[in-house]
């Protein structure tokens, strides 16, 4: 527990009971809370239905101890990753397991209007499969490939989403629940995906999306940089060198995109006679040992490298975390990512540097808006309030 002043709060004695303290003994140790303190913040946790009597513990002699568990069916989170041409939508518990999922390809641009309906139900008939009724959704986390007002549930900028800019997408969820939505970048979300996976080792560390497009995630200290107004991490739209007059979707020329970014590889491949509608086609291809698709993998890696080794040096990151479409063929991908990483930055911040594929792979967009949504509303603050409001 970080060291703080007063007395530990309700929101606290979750927090420790989430990592793993089972009986009131051990809580009252812990917070140095007296046994009536923990008790009340125990029934003030109950009421709130996140916490029961678990197992009893085998006790030496005297009364057997009551154990506590953290209620992980007591509510539900729905999660919403929408990419440009794709949709991935889970109901999850509040562990962030998913007990009910679905994707959809579709038609690339899509205007809000259009796919909020959709997705708001086909999120219901994912609560129906999964038995969940209405009133147990506590959170909806929300992803969109661009720079989102968090909190406030609104897409800011989606250059590569014509119509969303702007667009408050909290109220599309009013029929389905009054629960708080969150809204964040998809390179956000990834990295919030790694909470129960390289975020248990790493304090520090980069989440590269190499996908249709590529996004950074950056978590510093163990906390995620949002940046002053949402729009952080597009590393995708850094000038880079050998880019020049060459257009990029966000409406820009010479972009690192342009030359690395899986929409502009497909570019590539198909301007030499192949069929390739999407990166993940491109790699199949490479994973199949198709040389062309390879090379371009291979490259994009290098100019991401490039790109990638300012942003190490100035951070000192543990990890560099890949993920995305291209993560599918990782070492291929990573290959050429090392190389340039390597010979760009400064041999301190590389030499113990770590480059880890993604923990959730493909599910990590709907992983990371379920954590997202939880670290939100598991927080210790809105933890106290509930269990006020639960009086
Ligand atoms: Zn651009």
């Amino acid at each position: 527990m970080p060291q703080r002043y007063g007395p530990a709060t309700a929101g606290e004695v979750l927090a420790l009971i989430r990592e793993g303290a089972s009986t009131r003994s051990e809580i009252g140790r812990t917070t140095g809370l007296s046994r009536t303190a923990v008790a009340a913040r125990i029934d003030g946790l109950m009421r709130t239905g996140l916490v029961t009597e678990g197992e009893t513990a085998p006790s030496a002699g005297g009364r057997p101890a009551g154990t506590l568990r953290f209620r992980a069916e007591g509510g539900v989170v729905l999660a919403a990753a929408i990419g440009r041409s794709r949709s991935q939508l889970a109901v999850c518990n509040l562990a962030g397991e998913v007990l009910a999922a679905d994707e959809e390809d579709r038609t690339p641009g899509a205007a809000p209007e259009d796919l909020m309906p959709q997705v708001v139900e086909r999120l219901a008939a994912l609560m129906r499969q999964a038995r969940v009724r209405e009133g147990a959704v506590r959170a909806v986390g929300l992803s969109i490939p661009g720079s989102a007002d968090f909190a406030a549930g609104v897409s800011l900028d989606a250059p590569t989403l014509p119509g969303w800019n702007g667009v408050p997408l909290a109220p599309w969820f009013a029929p389905l629940t009054d629960a708080p939505v969150f809204v964040d970048n998809d390179a956000n979300v990834m990295a919030a995906a790694e909470r129960d996976g390289h975020l248990r080792h790493h304090r520090n560390l980069l989440l590269l999306k190499a996908s249709t497009g590529l996004g950074l995630g950056i978590v510093v200290d163990g906390r995620l940089v949002r940046g002053g107004w949402g729009a952080v991490g597009e590393l995708g739209h850094v000038r880079v060198a050998g880019a020049e007059g060459l257009a990029c979707r966000c409406g820009s020329f010479g972009c690192l995109e342009t030359v690395a970014a899986g929409w502009a590889l497909v570019q590539q491949l198909s301007g030499g006679g192949r069929e390739v509608a999407h990166v993940r086609e491109l790699v199949a291809h490479a994973l199949d040992g198709d040389a062309a698709a390879r090379s371009l993998l291979r490259e994009s890696g290098r100019r991401v490298g490039e790109a990638l080794a300012v942003v190490v040096t100035l951070l000192n990151p543990e990890a560099v975390v890949v993920g995305g479409d291209m993560a599918a063929a990782y070492d291929i991908y990573v290959a050429g990512l090392r190389e340039t990483l390597h010979a760009g930055a400064l041999p301190v911040v590389t030499r113990d540097l770590e480059l880890l594929p993604s923990t959730h792979g493909a599910t990590s967009g709907l992983v990371g808006c379920a954590a997202m949504a939880l670290d939100e509303v598991l927080s210790v603050r809105a933890v106290d309030e509930l269990v006020v409001a639960s009086r």
